[in-house]
């Protein structure tokens, strides 16, 4: 049976290459009727968070990614090739590494992280490839028994034999690695954890991995694990390396594209200190902005491009899930990057995908990570739902993430909030971020200066205050508050007074009870707001009174 494995290392959320992976081994082994099994690599004591890992459930279960066997998360859960954390399983490496030394092919080395780095910076200053000495072979039994007796820190190395390994790729083909290319590499480390190398070709044979589908930043592993598993008699999975993914702009999609726009952001604006509220000291301030490799933490990250008003991009699949995307689309367009269904269909559903998936159309070609293109499936998902389910979407969203909006209107009023945007919303937060408004409170609405306030409001003849100051006694007289009754009323008002064009009253009226120039139709936005909110609104709006000089 196949049997293909989802195995990441809880070193932070779910990012769109990992769970493309995940989805490409999930679809195929549904696709194959096999099992699918999600493990967590968790043997870097120093990187591994729980946290972290419980991250990566819920990701996957969002998306609709299920496993067979794994760590229980309300799915058919607990197959028998368990334990499924790495960190529970080290007494299986301890006998596995047992073998390799009995035989001869793993042993002690006692050099220090100095002395490694020592041997590595001499390398590059005659600038020649490090490769480690294998100085730990000659040590004589005695000795080595007395570092150990002494308690002495030490790695086990894998001694690579001296002949090429061939890597035979689904996708790319055969990679060939030449005699003497690979050091002996590091299999226990000294904490007498098992390194990845280690633990995955171990974890692969015993949980019966018959396919191993990663993304290519794994590939130069790959004759490692190779190596291991012929060192410890076992069948080699049939491998397939799918393409990196890229951003538009050519560069590699990385989970640290969101400082690289925070740092851009920063060096445009000149900033040379910590904005305050981002609890981020000047120190790790300091070396944040000169070390392209150190990030800053989730919330540090999120403060600092709020004071700075950029948007970060969405790097992880809670990123995707919070900007508002359908996880059916995300789903999909994770399909597209690096497989295609051989025809020109892009959009597609789950059961689809299942149905037709297969390894050889896996593509080489590098993958494009394109926002533009994923936003245009989501408005199409979106406009393709009928009302009711657009309003239920829309609810739960709010109900994760928007609560207030839940709580300051009725169920009745929801329901014409989600009606009103859905024409023309991109994602589930567009209605809620264009209509803060909504559940601000009167007193809270302010009216910049800008040029589009100024022309609804100050422009004209009479002006957009006046026409406000105008239909105010009919709004405040109106018995009937429903959008109906408003755009007869609003509509029959404008005929007398505005020669019939409703645009010279909407848009003060937008402007007055928003503060900005874009809403859900007018006649829906009064009756979500409701006439007391509308009519104070109105009536703060014409006591701030723009500046008509600079209009
Ligand atoms: N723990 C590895 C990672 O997260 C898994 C690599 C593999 O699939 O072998 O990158």
């Amino acid at each position: 049976m196949i049997r293909t494995r989802f195995a990441p290392s809880p070193t932070g959320d779910l990012h769109v290459g990992g769970a493309r992976s995940a989805l490409f081994c999930w679809a195929f082994a549904r696709h194959e009727a096999g099992r699918f099994l999600l493990r967590i690599e968790d043997t870097d004591q120093k990187r591994s968070s729980a946290a972290a890992g419980l991250g990566f459930l819920e990701a996957l279960d969002w998306l609709g990614i299920d496993w067979d066997e794994g760590p229980e998360h309300g799915t058919s859960g607990g197959g028998n090739t368990g334990p499924y954390f790495q960190s529970q399983r080290l007494e299986i490496y301890q006998a596995q590494m047992q073998r390799l030394i009995d035989a001869g092919v793993a042993y002690r080395a006692f050099e220090t992280p100095e002395e490694l780095a020592q041997a590595r910076a001499g390398a590059r200053q005659r600038k020649e490839a490090y490769r480690y000495d294998r100085a730990a072979l000659s040590l004589d039994a005695d000795t080595v028994q007395q570092y150990l007796d002494e308690g002495r820190p030490h790695v086990i190395r894998f001694k690579v034999p001296d002949e090429p390994v061939v890597v035979v790729d689904a996708v790319l083909g055969e990679v060939r690695i030449e005699a003497g290319e690979l050091e002996d590499f590091v299999i226990r480390k000294a904490d007498g954890f098992p390194t990845y190398h280690f633990a995955v070709v171990v974890d692969d044979q015993s949980m019966g991995v018959t396919h191993v589908l990663r993304g290519q930043e794994h590939l130069a592993n790959t004759p490692k694990h190779v190596l291991l598993q012929q060192a410890l008699g076992y069948d080699t999975p049939v491998y397939a390396h799918v393409s990196l993914i890229f951003n538009p702009d050519g560069s590699k999609m990385s989970k640290r594209d969101k400082d690289k726009a925070l740092r851009a952001a920063v060096r445009e604006r000149g900033l040379d200190a910590p904005p305050a509220g981002c609890g981020i000291d000047t120190d790790a301030w300091s070396s944040w902005l000169s070390d392209k490799t150190t990030q800053l933490g989730h919330e540090q990250a999120e403060a600092l491009a709020g004071v700075l008003d950029i948007e970060l991009p969405e790097i992880n699949v809670s990123d995707f899930r919070r900007a508002g995307y359908l996880p059916e689309v995300l789903l999909n367009y994770l399909a597209l990057l690096g497989w295609s269904p051989g025809d020109d269909r892009e959009q597609f559903d789950k059961a689809f995908l299942v149905e037709h998936f297969s390894l050889d159309r896996i593509v080489k070609s590098p993958a494009k990570f394109d926002r533009a293109k994923l936003k245009a499936f989501n408005l199409d998902a979106i406009q393709a739902m009928d009302a009711d389910a657009f309003t239920t979407r829309l609810r739960a969203f709010a109900q994760q993430f928007e609560g207030a909006f839940l709580e300051a209107m009725t169920p009745e009023q929801f329901e014409t909030f989600a009606g009103a945007n859905h024409e023309r919303c991109k994602t589930l937060t567009d209605p809620f971020d264009q209509g803060r408004f909504f559940v601000m409170a009167d007193d809270e609405i302010t009216w910049p200066d800008v040029k589009g306030l100024r022309k609804a409001l100050c422009k004209g003849d009479p002006t957009g205050y006046e026409r406000l100051e105008a239909i105010r006694p009919m709004l405040e007289g109106l018995s009937d508050w429903s959008a109906a009754s408003l755009e007869s009323a609003i509509g029959d008002w404008a005929k007398s007074n505005c020669e019939g064009n409703l645009g010279r009253i909407a848009q003060p009226l937008r402007v007055a009870v928003s503060g900005g120039t874009v809403s859900p139709p007018i006649f829906d936005t009064l009756e979500i707001l409701g006439q007391a909110a509308v009519l104070r609104r109105i009536e703060r709006c014409l006591a701030h009174q723009l500046n008509t000089a600079t209009s």
